[in-house]
């Protein structure tokens, strides 16, 4: 098939050469001429392990284009719209502004029996309205809103192979003619046994704003477990050990520690308390101010527990952050609470050095104040204290007898809850983790 994806970022990039990956023919357009000569080159702009290799692949095939003009989009089967849809400047709901504009520049391309598969994660009742005004316009096409679940770090597995696809059409109909196009999209997965359902377009919205909102939860139940177990001495990683063999409550996302952060949950759930409150049903997500309270909590205790480690005074103390990245695997830095911890230390008199294996250049642009060192035994020589913020693979296997040599002083704060206390202990180290005695 034919496909455009309009918006190239950590979505839609992947999307697209995903869905060449699959043997459609693909144009990715995006407004952001550097990305669009990054990828036209088979470079990824950002880092997501595999995605430059797959680009290569792909391009190689002759299925995959990039360009900055929307009119490419004309001739295509399927649009998908993998536009950004951040935070407003000081509210909490999304700022729909880029998929509103995709939409209006996309329209004079679509043809009849098009279909527009809306990816980015909005608002619910966005589908309905784009949907009347694909229908003013009388363009024949079909809006379907086909949520996207993958993970940074996880993105090309996540789009080959999802846990499940979601269609949202205008009448929730398994007959609806926009249904049989999604399914011949995604033939290969759909064959190999992923499960697809089918719904109405407030439904499918619905359903990545409360699965976000779910994860966030998790987190910050076993973070919020986390400040009572501090609190009486408990330890929250054997706690998590043991409700987490329950089938019922799982492992996953009882990871306590600094907290969630990313371009996703944090802004999905502000902006779903947001679009409750416009639709008279806040009360029902009132708990989601709490979940977010929580969640930011985490980041002032970590200040805090790094003062107690220094003795009572941050003033003109050496610290190294390990990892900015919001997560392990990517080098997004959005709301990313290992820099927003980074800053709030600076501010307070600190000396800090971050360092990451990929996300120094992205955080360097967000925070110029800090100090940025790519290489471990420069970032860690002389630190007074070391913070473990995002858990890169090459931080959990650092050995503490090898590091004591290259700091001033072996302290570590674990902020997320992943080395052996008792090894760290062991090499002479001052170790504390969140949560835990
Ligand atoms: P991003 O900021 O990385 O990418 C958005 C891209 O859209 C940018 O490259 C921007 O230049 C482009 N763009 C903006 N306006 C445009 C226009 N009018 N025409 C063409 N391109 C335009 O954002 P992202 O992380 O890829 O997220 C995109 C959407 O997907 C958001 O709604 C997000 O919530 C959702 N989502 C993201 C992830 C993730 O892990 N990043 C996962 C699931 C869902």
């Amino acid at each position: 098939m034919r496909i455009s994806v309009i918006g190239c970022g950590y979505l839609g990039a992947v999307h697209a050469a995903c869905m060449a990956k699959l043997g459609h023919d693909v144009v990715g357009i995006d407004i952001d001429e550097r990305k669009v000569s990054e990828l036209s080159a088979a470079r990824a702009p950002f880092f997501e392990p595999g995605l430059e290799e797959l680009l290569k692949e792909v391009q190689e095939t002759g299925r995959l284009s990039f360009t900055s003009d929307m009119s490419a989009a004309k001739g295509s089967d399927v649009h998908f719209i993998c536009v950004g849809t951040p935070q407003k400047k000081g509210e909490n709901a999304a700022d729909l502004t880029y998929v509103d504009s995709a939409m209006l520049r996309l329209l004079p391309h679509i043809e009849p029996g098009n279909v527009v598969a809306g990816k980015s994660t909005v608002p619910v009742g966005t589908a309905t309205r784009l949907s009347t005004l694909m229908a003013d316009q009388e363009c024949g096409a079909h809006l379907v809103w086909n949520p996207e679940f993958l993970r940074e770090g996880h993105a090309i597995t996540d789009t080959l192979s999802p846990d499940r696809f979601v269609y949202g059409v205008i009448d929730g109909s398994e007959d609806h003619p926009a249904v049989a196009v999604l399914d011949d999209v995604y033939a290969t997965p759909l064959e190999a046994g992923t499960p697809r359902l089918v719904m109405d377009h407030s439904t499918a919205e619905l359903v990545k704003t409360a699965a976000n909102s779910f994860l966030a939860t998790k987190i910050s139940f076993i973070n919020a477990m986390a400040e009572v177990c501090e609190a009486t001495g408990a330890d929250v990683t054997r706690l998590a050990d043991a409700i987490g063999l329950d089938d019922r409550i799982g492992r996953k996302f009882l990871q306590a520690g600094i907290g969630f952060g990313g371009g996703c949950l944090p802004k999905d759930i502000r902006a779903f308390m947001a679009r409750a409150g416009e639709l008279g049903a806040d009360q029902a997500l009132t708990f989601l101010r709490e979940v977010d309270a929580i969640n930011m909590r985490r980041r002032t205790r970590v200040v805090e527990l790094t003062r107690e480690l220094c003795g009572g005074s941050l003033l003109g103390t050496r610290i190294t952050v390990l990892g900015a990245a919001f997560k392990p695997a990517s080098d997004d830095v959005r709301d990313s609470p290992a820099l927003s911890i980074a800053a709030q230390l600076q501010l307070q008199g600190a000396d800090v050095t971050v360092t990451d294996p990929k996300a120094i250049a992205n955080a360097a642009r967000r925070f110029p104040e800090l100090h940025y060192e790519q290489d471990v035994d420069l970032a860690v020589s002389n630190s007074d204290v070391l913070l473990l913020l995002t858990e890169w693979e090459q931080y959990r296997a650092l050995d503490p007898y090898l590091l004591t040599s290259k700091v001033a002083s072996p302290r570590i704060l674990d902020g997320r809850n992943v080395l052996d206390a008792g090894k760290w202990r062991a090499a002479g180290w001052t170790y504390r983790g969140l949560g835990r005695p």
